[in-house]
């Protein structure tokens, strides 16, 4: 197992946030889970509060089933931090719901398919690529964000586990950003684009450094 500190052993998925309903992160309307923690630590990453393994909101899979209006998504969107160092729970997660309605699924990775195929770094790996339809691999690399399509990075290989998602064209795509406040907080759903990631890489550091003068009070 790879990470400093996992929430999983009882399938309880330690969630950074999600998003009920989102039409940013794959075709029509979706559902999205961010896992907390990832040990990939890629350059210039795209979530850099969700790397640490720290606790977030550990949810069961049916709590986070319950917070989603099944009947009005077409599919599901598993990113992070890293969907595949909490693969059993984000599995179990994908069988409950299809269980309700039979929703396509997208997973982001930082791992390549192949590295998940013969060196699983998590017990519930098959589980969850069993239940992927479209797998988003390989690390983020900065240099390589074109603006286009459904990965942060052009070394990214979007790849077709099912047939389910063939249709559509993930990879040329223009890419789309929904820009919410949450609590008073600006939040970003999406791939951002080099220039919409240098706004909120900002909003991180203005974050970290408000936090960081928090705690000196
Ligand atoms: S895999 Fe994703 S979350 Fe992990 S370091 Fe790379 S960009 Fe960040």
């Amino acid at each position: 197992m790879s990470g400093d500190t996992h929430f999983n052993s009882t399938n309880k998925v330690n969630v950074a946030s999600f998003t009920t309903h989102t039409s940013a992160l794959g075709p029509g309307i979706r559902a999205v889970v961010w896992v907390q923690g990832c040990p990939l630590h890629c350059r210039g990453c795209l979530a850099p509060g969700w790397i640490p393994f720290i606790q977030a909101n550990l949810m069961t899979p049916t709590e986070i089933l319950e917070k989603f209006e099944i009947q009005k998504i077409d599919g599901l969107t598993f990113s992070g931090g890293e969907p595949f160092e909490q693969a059993s729970g984000l599995a179990e997660l994908a069988r409950l719901a299809r269980k309700k309605k039979d929703l396509n699924i997208i997973c982001f990775t930082g791992y390549g398919y192949e590295r998940l195929l013969n060196h699983p770094p998590n017990d519930g790996v098959y589980e969850l690529l069993k239940e992927i339809d479209v797998l988003i691999d390989g690390s983020y690399i900065e240099s390589l964000n074109d603006s286009i399509g459904l990965r942060g990075s052009s070394n990214q290989r979007i790849i077709h586990l099912t047939s389910r998602l063939r249709l559509y064209d993930l990879e040329d795509q223009k890419r789309k950003i929904e820009v919410t406040i949450r609590d008073g907080e600006m939040a970003f759903v999406g791939i951002p684009t080099p220039g919409i990631k240098s706004v909120m890489d900002r909003a991180y550091k203005s974050e970290f450094e408000r936090m960081d003068e928090d705690e000196r009070l």
